[in-house]
């Protein structure tokens, strides 16, 4: 059997972005991908980057070709279209499949060996001391040949549906079920114009009537091209976001339909905390296939770049080591959650506020601007909401004829301190993660 050090499964921007970390830490490593090459990065996306993400987690802010433009402001916009509240954002517009190729790029100069057209099938399990480490992979290149790797860790970077992560034993904390409701389904098209749009623009909506649970968002690439995309919670009974998309988006906002469309695609993100654990023996999860994005906003790029500089380190001192243990790699959980993860826990509460609310009770908030553009960046920031909030809900006059929404928000800022303090105290090792996790699924499982 062929032996590297590290196994990467996916070469999105988790996996691109870890490979390349390890890589330049003198680590042998094999990226497992299952396009080809030259198709990596044609994602369902929003194309946007958050820059105050970027300086938080101390990132790079991406610079390149791929960078279509520069953002400086976002609207937020209520059901009833009436009231729309206009933040100061800062952040870039990509195009996602140039951006994905330049990681790839960077992955491969910095000396990562990658197999493309093939797909990670199942994870080689061994016995380790008492228990069981994974020691390798199965994989299937197009032909259908199989062929088997060893290697001291494996790296899930293989997206929501964590295809390696999901098949580890039952009783192993990394192999957490997500939820179908605590993911979004989404459809987004590009559309080109034959003439300029009046100004560059980038729309989120509410409108729990179009996509319960989630938002709408429609933004511009440049004055000619827009984003236009749909994101609804996979919850039993809510619609399928294409049909809302054709049925109810594009209806009311008929300038769309001059546009050609370019491109379109469906997809599915994580709207939730990171998964308990993200760590076994031999084995580290990244990016979506550990729910590494940001609950509100649905952006999980800059988290999963985080996320894998991070894991490179831990990945580097536990094989220094030569332990690869869960112990070794705990670290990782705990470094991730007190720098983003206890962001996610805070914005899940949020999000889950948001989408309890009926779309009169956001077109009242938004309308008095109880929740203001500063809040919801805010809120997506930090995962909980500024001093200011608690004065301007002291002073919501015009709330007070609605006492039982004054109470909700009132509830859902202790809830999302509450929720962040649980991430900012993560147990250090694995001896309190039991009875931290109980606490944690206990919280979650009631709503605001
Ligand atoms: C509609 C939508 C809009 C979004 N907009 C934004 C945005 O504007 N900004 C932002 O920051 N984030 C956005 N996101 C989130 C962001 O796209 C993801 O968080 C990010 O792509 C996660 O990267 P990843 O590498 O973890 O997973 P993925 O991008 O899903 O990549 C997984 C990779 O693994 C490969 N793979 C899967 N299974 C196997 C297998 N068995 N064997 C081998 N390879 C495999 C896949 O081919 C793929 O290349 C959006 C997501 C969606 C769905």
């Amino acid at each position: 059997m062929e032996e590297v050090d590290a196994i990467v499964i996916g070469m999105n921007v988790a996996g691109a972005n870890v490979s390349k970390e390890l890589a330049l830490l003198g680590i042998n490593t094999l990226v497992v991908e299952r396009f080809a090459q030259e198709r990596i990065g044609e994602k369902t996306c929003g194309d946007g980057l958050e820059k105050h993400e970027f300086r938080r987690l101390n990132l790079e802010i991406p610079k390149g070709d791929f960078v279509i433009r520069e953002i400086t402001k976002g609207e937020l916009v209520a059901p009833d279209l009436k009231s729309t509240i206009t933040a100061q954002a800062e952040g870039i517009g990509i195009n996602r499949y140039q951006f994905n190729q330049h990681l790839v790029k960077l992955s491969i100069n910095a000396g990562v060996k990658v197999l493309d057209k093939t797909t990670a099938v199942s994870p080689i399990l061994e016995n380790y001391g008492n228990s069981m480490k994974v020691s390798g992979l199965k994989v299937c290149n197009k032909k259908g040949e199989i062929k088997k790797f060893r290697s001291k860790i494996i790296i899930d970077c293989s997206g929501v549906y964590a295809k390696i992560r999901n098949q580890l034993p039952k009783s192993w904390w990394v192999s957490e079920k997500v939820a179908n409701k605590d993911t979004a389904i989404c459809y987004r098209e590009t559309r080109v114009f034959d003439s300029d749009l009046e100004e560059l623009f980038v729309r989120a909506y509410f409108s729990k009537e179009i996509a319960p649970g989630a938002f709408y968002w429609i933004g511009c690439r440049d004055l000619r091209s827009v984003n236009i995309g749909i994101g609804i919670l996979r919850v039993p009974g809510y619609p399928n976001p294409y049909r809302q998309f054709y049925s109810k988006l594009i209806p009311l906002h008929p300038y769309l339909k001059k546009g050609k469309i370019t491109w379109k695609s469906g997809g599915i993100v994580p709207a939730r905390r990171s998964i308990d654990c993200m760590v076994a023996n031999g084995f580290i999860a990244i990016g979506d296939a550990a729910c590494q994005v940001n609950p509100i906003s649905g952006g999980g790029i800059g988290p999963s770049l985080f996320a894998g500089k991070l894991a490179a380190s831990v990945i580097n001192e536990a094989l220094e080591k030569k332990d690869t243990s869960i112990e070794s790699l705990w670290d990782y959980n705990v470094k991730y959650n007190k720098q983003y993860g206890f962001i996610q826990a805070g914005g899940q509460v949020f999000r889950e506020f948001l989408s309890s609310l009926s779309d009169i009770d956001i077109n009242k908030i938004l309308g008095v601007q109880v929740l203001s553009d500063e809040d919801i960046l805010y809120a997506i920031e930090h995962g909980k909401l500024d001093a200011g909030f608690t004065t301007k809900l002291k002073m919501a006059r015009k709330l007070i004829k609605y006492p039982k929404l004054l109470f909700l928000l009132r509830k859902m800022q202790t809830r999302m301190e509450k929720a962040r303090s649980f991430y900012l105290n993560y147990p250090k090792s694995s001896e309190g993660f039991l009875e931290w996790r109980k606490k944690v699924h206990k919280f979650f499982s009631v709503n605001i």
